[in-house]
């Protein structure tokens, strides 16, 4: 599958300094056998190269690259409990050490690695290739490392990789779990777009149309190939891939995470801090599924109050700060979620204006699929779509929707909700 980056290039803004970083990717069936040649011929300047994997993404393609490039040096971590936090880049970073000056360094593995290996890169300050083993994240072309560091996810300037080589025979055999959770963090773009408009359509805040009308055919694209990915056809694999990729690469072109993460992704990261909740190990894609499930019910519940008219609207909202301080009971995480929220998002909103866009914003819900086709389209590859299959109790539910809102300095429609007095009657459904 050949993707066109010089296309890519051409939605960039200049005027914005919008840019990529990566030179170029490659999907297809056997990309793996290019490595040597790339290595050579656009790296070959780079004598210390060291490949970071863990044991699983070792046996699927680990081994393989180091036939392939005979003179790299391998770390390999273990994949037990093995996270993108404090204690993995320590790991990395013990082994990175015994082979002095590292002047380039290759990713082989799914989206830890990545985030682990991006951050050494970065603060050694060289180039990394990237050899995705599943189809399971967004992020493998992130500038940002997501990290949850202390305890707290926290988000590091990072580097992308220059090349990604994504072998199709290498990452359609990845668990399927993994695809699944791909397939979440693709899908959850539908809620993000969303909040992304309609963000825009009241304050005013930029966004690129190119990328958003280049992630609505990514999307279509995915909803297409989601019965092959159930009959395991490598195409359908490529196709998830390559949405996945390029999402990425609105990220990078954007230059932060609005493209790709909306309310949905703040489900996910409230749940990841487990101030409501018992700590849960799932994959992202699997929270943000779930998170996008819950979500596109409420705002298709929201844009029936709003058809019907009938409604009337805060003058304005302020931060819930006592809300806050009562489910975040951690006093560093509290702090943290309190400075996240200073200023006020939503201090210059006003009733007046929420009115004035009320058919913008019926417009923009109106694209939005509902909640039942997004949760059908998702159990073709048997994605997790209820709150209570992450383990979770659906008293949690309202509660998730409340207080996401706020772990981010991002406006969605899910925080506007709040200046709605049919706000507790949509969450709840
Ligand atoms: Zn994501």
């Amino acid at each position: 599958m050949n993707v066109d980056l010089q296309k890519v290039r051409e939605l960039c803004d200049p005027s914005r300094d919008q840019k990529i970083f990566v030179d170029d990717i490659i999907i297809e069936k056997g990309a793996l056998k290019h490595l040597p040649s790339i290595m050579k011929e656009k790296y070959g300047q780079f004598k210390n190269v060291v490949m970071i994997c863990d044991q699983n993404t070792y046996e699927a393609a680990g081994k393989k690259v180091e036939q392939l490039l005979p003179a790299i040096h391998t770390v390999i971590l273990d994949p037990t409990d093995l996270h993108a936090n404090e204690i993995g880049v320590a790991a990395a970073e013990k082994e990175l050490n015994q082979y002095g000056d590292v002047d380039f360094m290759i990713a082989c593995g799914s989206g830890t690695i990545h985030d682990i290996t991006r951050y050494h890169a970065y603060n050694r300050k060289i180039n990394f290739l990237s050899i995705p083993t599943a189809a399971s994240v967004d992020g493998f072309v992130s500038t940002v490392a997501a990290m949850t560091w202390h305890g707290f996810k926290k988000s590091f300037t990072a580097v992308s990789p220059v090349f990604v080589l994504a072998d199709s025979e290498i990452f359609s055999h990845a668990p399927a779990r993994l695809t699944a959770s791909g397939v979440g963090d693709l899908i959850g773009k539908y809620t993000s777009i969303c909040d992304w408009k309609i963000a825009h359509a009241v304050t005013g805040e930029y966004i690129s149309m190119p990328v958003v009308e280049w992630e609505q055919e990514i999307l279509k694209d995915l909803i297409d190939n989601l019965d092959g990915i159930g009959k395991h056809d490598f195409k359908a694999y490529e196709n998830l891939m390559y949405g996945l990729l390029l999402s990425g690469l609105a990220m990078q072109m954007i230059g932060n995470s609005r493209p790709a993460s909306g309310a949905e992704h703040h489900c996910s990261h409230l749940w990841e801090m487990a101030a409501i909740n018992e700590p849960i190990d799932f994959l992202h894609g699997e929270k943000v599924g779930v998170g996008l499930c819950l979500v596109s019910a409420v705002y298709k519940r929201a844009l029936a109050k709003l058809k019907e008219g009938n409604y009337t609207v805060k003058s304005h909202m302020d931060v819930e700060t006592d809300f806050i301080k009562e489910h975040f009971k951690n006093e560093t995480l509290q702090k943290a979620i309190l400075e996240e929220n200073t200023p006020n998002l939503m201090a210059d909103i006003t009733a007046d204006q929420l009115k004035a866009k009320e058919a913008e914003i019926i417009t923009i819900l109106e694209e939005l699929p509902s909640a039942e086709q997004i949760i059908g389209w998702m159990k073709k590859v048997n994605a997790l779509t209820t709150i209570e299959e992450l383990t979770l109790d659906e008293s949690l539910r309202p509660l998730t929707l409340k207080l996401s809102p706020y772990v981010r300095q991002r406006l969605t429609f899910m925080r506007l909700l709040k200046f709605y007095d049919f706000y507790d009657e949509v969450i709840e459904g």
